[in-house]
């Protein structure tokens, strides 16, 4: 676990002025406040009524998010057991369909760290009989190049000039850390293949926060938690074209061998919602609400068909 879990106020002179409209959508409705992140100042997380993500209400600065995720301040706490890492790989590869296309498959992992989810996923693949060449290309802050010489790592600052096409985009558990959500979010869809398969997972804690006493959001780290509602209308929301093939409950991060208790609780919670969403996929794919919130986290399967004419 990370030493800087003691991180949780942003001082006022490292946040942005309020804003009402979207952060995400440009919306300029009022958004509803939903919870309080911090207190003096401020920060509310609010619900957009025209994208549905929720989003706080002020946004830290860069300097504030350097410190944050300073390599000697910033350890992830996601995915971090290898027998976890291994079975979400497994779970990616079960879900997420691999386009035909000729050539080697190029595997775009935007927040992918030292490139362990790439190299379990390319694993998986593999042991599920996939014949092709695998190219991973693994973009994240202060990448260690030495850490996998099969992986290419592109720091983000090379992200936005990268002009090439993938099949397979994963973001998992990263959107929600960053505060231009939106350019990220259509960058990654802009590199997709016609047909590839986008992979996201992000928070959905709001509902479970509003239920329990004491539970914390993981604010500043998450500046935006991402539901159904969100996911069924995103790639209307950027400006795409594509295809909802999954949408459910994201598999849970941690392992019954590292953490007992709370992979049995995560698992309970998501059991509801899991058999909501296999038995009515119409309420997590359409206008329809789920009636099972509490899960903590969501999973998206996407296939992105390009850029709306
Ligand atoms: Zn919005």
């Amino acid at each position: 676990m990370s030493s800087a879990a003691a991180v949780q106020r942003v001082p006022d002179d490292h946040l942005s002025a309020p804003s009402e409209g979207c952060t995400i959508c440009g919306s300029e409705a009022p958004r509803r406040p939903v919870l309080l992140l911090q207190r003096s100042p401020d920060v509310a997380l609010l619900a957009c009524g025209e994208c549905r993500a929720l989003s706080a209400s002020r946004l830290p600065d860069a300097a504030f998010l350097k410190q944050l995720y300073a390599p000697s301040e910033y350890a992830s706490d996601l995915l971090s057991a290898r027998a976890a890492v291994r079975s979400a790989a497994r779970h990616i590869v079960r879900h997420a369909p691999v386009p035909r296309t000729p050539g080697p498959l190029r595997v775009l992992d935007y927040g992918g760290g030292d490139g362990t989810l790439s190299r379990a996923y390319r694993d998986a693949l593999l042991a599920d009989g996939f014949d092709r060449a695998i190219e991973l290309t693994v973009v994240d802050h202060f990448v260690d190049e030495r850490a996998d010489r099969e992986i290419r790592f592109l720091d983000v600052t090379e992200f936005a000039g990268l002009d090439e096409r993938f099949d397979v985009v994963l973001a998992s558990a990263v959107l929600e850390h960053l505060v231009d959500l939106a350019w990220t979010s259509r960058k990654l869809l802009s590199l997709c293949s016609p047909g590839a398969s986008f992979y996201a997972r992000t928070p959905f804690e709001a509902p479970l926060a509003a239920l329990v006493p004491g539970y914390r959001l993981r604010w500043p780290r998450h500046l935006h938690d991402l539901g159904p509602d969100f996911w069924s209308g995103f790639l209307q929301t950027m400006g795409f074209e594509g295809r909802l093939l999954r949408s459910a409950p994201s598999v849970v991060e941690s392992d019954f061998a590292t953490r007992p208790l709370r992979t049995a609780i995560a698992r309970l919670m998501k059991a509801p919602a899991s058999v909501e969403a296999a038995l009515l996929p119409d309420r997590v794919g359409g206008e329809g609400r789920l009636l099972w919130r509490w899960v903590g986290g969501w999973e998206v399967v996407l296939q992105v068909d390009g850029p709306r004419p």
